[in-house]
Formats: C-alpha cells, structure tokens, sequence
C-alpha cells in the first residue's frame, strides 16, 4: 500500500494503543519505516541525474521489500524504537504489531500494473530466503481497494483528530497540530449547525 496510507493506519492504531505523544510517534513509525528501503529510489535518481542517463531503479529493485519487511527487520526496528520510549513494553510489543500489519498490507495491495507483477513478502530476508508469501489476488498498488482503504483510515483520522484534540500533522510539531486541530473543530461546528 502507499506509504500515506500506512502512516494513516500506524497513527490510528498508535493513537488507541498508547497514552503519550512521544509513544504515540514511536509506534506510527514502526509502521512507516519498513518502506525506508524503497529510499534506493532516490540514488537511483540521483546516478541518473548526475551521468545524464535514464533511471535504472538497481538499487531500488535490489533492496525495496528485501531489507526491512521481514522479521530480522521488524525485530531490529522495533528494538531501535524501543530505547526511545516511555512504557517500553507496551511499545516494544506494539511495534511488532503495527510492522506486522504494514507487511500484511503489502501483502494485500502492492502489485504493479500486470497481474504477474506480484510484490512478494521475503519474511526470512535478508538473513534468510525463506519463507516467501504472495497472494494470487493482491490488489494493484493504484486500485480501488486500496483507494478505498485510504479514504477509510483517512476519514478516521480526521474523526479521531477532532475526538482526541491531537492530529497526524503532530509530526510536523505541536503548532502545526493545533492548526489542523482547530480547523477540523471548526468545520466540525460548521457542520453540526447546518444539520440541526
Ligand atoms: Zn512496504
């Protein structure tokens, strides 16, 4: 799935499993950074820029899916979140759980634009080659399904954000937080007027 909407789901659960701010952002990034090993993207752009040439996607297609969405990964991120937390356990479990779910995710709907082009889970990778998992039916990258799982989580958030006072765009600092917050709360009144 698109990495916004990862970061969308993390942050929910984030925000139902854990009391503070600081754990809250740990757990959302469990989430999120599995898919740092799609950053060979970039170098790959970059060579291309710099030698004139067209990309290649080497190191993307080499790392991307291998390097962080398989359990050696999900034990080395959650164990690095961890030392960073408040309630330790709580975080240490709950990042497990939320990686877990990004790879269930991919699992679900990260396929190129062919059938065959089927995105597989390398769990055992890159200690082990196996075990592999795909699934037949794994929904296009850019398909409905996983549109529609967007505007889900999206709408939760915002209904979340308006529920708890705290927002995803935390991440963007405590100003940028109030911001979203107050105008949700604002269209919120809006509505609620016009309804009644
Ligand atoms: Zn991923």
């Amino acid at each position: 799935m698109s990495p916004i909407t990862h970061f969308l789901g993390s942050w929910l659960v984030a925000s139902v499993v854990t009391d503070n701010p600081r754990d809250r952002k740990l757990v959302t990034l469990a989430g999120i950074l599995p898919d740092a090993d799609g950053l060979g993207l970039v170098a790959d752009f970059a060579g291309a820029l710099i030698h004139g040439e067209e990309p290649t996607f080497h190191y993307y297609q080499q790392y991307h899916h291998l390097l962080l969405h398989g359990w050696p990964g999900a034990i080395a991120v959650a164990a690095l979140l961890t030392v960073f937390a408040r309630q330790r356990t709580r975080v240490a479990l709950m990042c497990l759980v939320v990686f877990h779910l990004h790879l269930l995710c991919d699992l679900l709907g990260s396929r190129g634009p062919s059938p065959a082009d089927l995105w597989p889970i390398c769990y055992g990778e890159p200690l082990f080659r196996h075990p592999i998992w795909f699934w037949k039916g794994q929904w296009r990258l850019d398909g409905w399904q996983n549109q529609t799982v967007f505007f889900i989580v999206f709408a939760l958030s915002l209904w979340l954000a308006v529920k708890r006072g705290y927002s995803m765009a935390e991440f963007l600092g405590a100003r940028a937080d109030a911001a979203v917050v107050s105008v949700l709360r604002k269209w919120r009144a809006k509505f609620s007027f016009g309804t009644c």
